[in-house]
């Protein structure tokens, strides 16, 4: 396994130079190439926010099963190093360059440091950091899906053996990582769960039997799927119980080519979002619930425990892991009735994916309009395709010869969503959203201050909650360097209450970092 540098485009090889006539030999202007593949820049610029960035794309060659091995398979798919893999047999031999190949003996950890999954969980992150950070950079929607034949490892990948710990999969070891970030900086979690099962969306969290859900489209939001339910979490032992929960409820049969082949493409989708502006209300205790984006009001159900949370100061990143169902060719697989009918439609959303990828590699100037209406999936998936989204696709593969028709057409298929270029763009809100909040954010800060203050027996603030914009004294812009309790404070190390002191001081410097923010946020025209 190894990462790749990008290499551009090259000429087809074997194809004869035209001959240009001279009066076209002027220079012309040269749009920039697409960004490297892994990623966006991690600069708050819009401009350099809104350049193309290719879609990453990695492979991964699953082992030899037990059965294959006992059958006598031979071994067709061989990395070479460098990003590269050859694919030889009878009548092919085809080499393919990703960004990472990972083969047979790579490890789960190795897969997720190599394929850029820690980085696309830092771009969820990014912007919702540290409270004292907010909005110095920004957050996306990132993506990541599993792409490949039944059987393959799709589901090993992002998940690893379901309710063994050994092996944890690209999505609990994100999840730590949020989780390790959620820690530190006060980021509040929650989880969607839903499938996509014979072109019906259904929620796998809500209880009861499996219910549709509308799928709806809105300028601000895009596509996106009504009442769906989602649970907010603080342990990783909760999120991945939801996990657990969530693919028991989700469709799977046993067919010729996988005993557990999963029927339906399901998308979990984390939320992240900063709890700046949610401290002065309830805390959401663990497993509340609300809907999908947070929002007041379009809450499904919920226990006197449950508290929905309230928006926060309106940025959330989002991470989405995609394990699609499997193509499969009814034959092998030996499908027939309500198996085969599931086929069919997987393989029809499949065959939509294929063609809106296939009309996304082609040059932005030459697309002609992209049929993301075609299918529930490319609907949901709009955004991480040509969209504003960052997204990485991992291919998974079997090295076996009996499936060497499927591996080179998933390779094919995973070659051309290398050309698809997003622009991916931060999640931000309108600025008068961002006062408004930053507003309560301060003021539940000073009310915050004033009970510690009380419990400390300290003297009261100078400073008038709620005096906000006009104010100015001597915590103003100029005095941000200062310690504005220098001189009421005991000493730091001091014996009595050193956290509540430590406490205070960091809520202190955190409202004045956000009067201050908030001060030229309003100033800037
Ligand atoms: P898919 O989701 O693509 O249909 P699965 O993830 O269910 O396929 O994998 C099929 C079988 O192969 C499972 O038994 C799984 O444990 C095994 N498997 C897949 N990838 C690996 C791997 N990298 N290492 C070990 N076993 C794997
Ligand atoms: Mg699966």
């Amino acid at each position: 396994m190894e990462a790749e540098e990008e290499r551009g485009w090259r000429p087809q090889e074997g194809t004869r130079p035209k001959m240009i006539p001279r009066s076209q030999l002027r220079p012309r202007k040269v749009p920039p190439p697409p960004h490297c593949p892994l990623f966006p820049p991690r600069s708050p610029t819009e401009e350099q926010e809104s350049r193309e960035t290719r879609l990453r794309v990695v492979l991964r060659v699953r082992p030899l099963t037990c059965t294959e091995t006992r059958r006598g398979d031979q071994h067709v798919v061989h990395s070479l190093g460098n990003g590269t893999v050859h694919v030889s047999a009878a009548r092919h031999d085809a080499t393919f360059t990703f960004s990472a190949v990972f083969d047979a003996g790579t490890s789960q950890e190795a897969v997720f440091e190599g394929s850029g999954m820690r980085q696309l969980v830092e771009l969820a992150v990014e912007g919702l950091g540290p409270r004292l950070k907010l909005s110095v950079s920004p957050s996306f929607s990132c993506t990541v899906f599993a792409y490949g034949q039944t059987g393959s490892g799709k589901t090993y990948t992002l998940m690893g053996p379901l309710g063994q710990g050994d092996a944890p999969g690209l999505m609990q070891r994100s999840f730590s990582c949020l989780l390790e970030q959620s820690c530190s900086t006060g980021l509040a979690l929650s989880a969607s769960y839903l499938e996509i099962y014979n072109e019906q969306v259904r929620d796998l969290l809500s209880a009861g039997p499996p219910r549709p859900l509308p799928l709806r489209w809105s300028k601000t939001r895009g596509f996106y799927v009504e009442n769906q339910l989602s649970v907010d979490f603080e342990s990783l032992e909760a999120v991945v119980e939801l996990l657990l929960q969530g693919s028991q409820r989700r469709r799977t049969s046993a067919h010729a080519l996988n005993g557990h082949s999963s029927r339906s493409h399901a998308i979990l989708t984390v939320r992240i979002r900063s709890r700046a502006g949610e401290r002065h209300r309830q805390r959401p205790e663990l497993g509340g619930l609300h809907d999908g984006a947070g929002r007041v009001g379009c809450r499904i159900a919920a226990s006197p425990h449950n508290v929905p949370p309230q928006p926060g100061p309106g940025k959330q990143g989002t991470l989405c892991f995609v394990d699609l169902a499997g193509s499969e060719r009814v034959k092998d697989t030996g499908s027939s009735g309500e198996l085969s009918v599931e086929a069919n439609n997987i393989n029809r959303s499949l065959l939509a994916l294929g063609h809106c990828i296939s009309l996304l590699a082609k040059p932005r100037g030459k697309r002609t309009h992209i049929p993301y209406r075609d299918s529930k999936l490319t609907r949901l998936l709009a955004r991480s395709l040509g969209g504003s989204g960052v997204t990485l696709m991992v291919a998974c593969i079997s090295p076996s010869s009996r499936c060497l028709s499927e591996t080179l057409s998933t390779l094919h298929y995973a070659s051309r969503a290398r050309r698809v270029t997003n622009r991916p763009m931060a999640n931000r809100v309108p600025r008068e959203k961002l006062l408004q909040t930053l507003e309560e954010e301060i003021q539940a800060l000073q009310l915050e201050n004033q009970s510690l203050r009380q419990q400390l027996s300290l003297p009261r603030s100078r400073e008038v909650p709620g005096a906000w914009p006009g104010w100015g004294g001597r915590y103003g812009p100029g005095g941000l360097h200062r310690n504005p309790l220098e001189e009421e404070l005991p000493a730091e190390g001091a014996p009595a209450w050193p956290s509540l002191y430590g406490l205070l001081r960091d809520f202190v410097v955190e409202n004045e970092q956000l009067r201050y923010r908030a001060h030229r946020t309003h100033e800037q025209p």
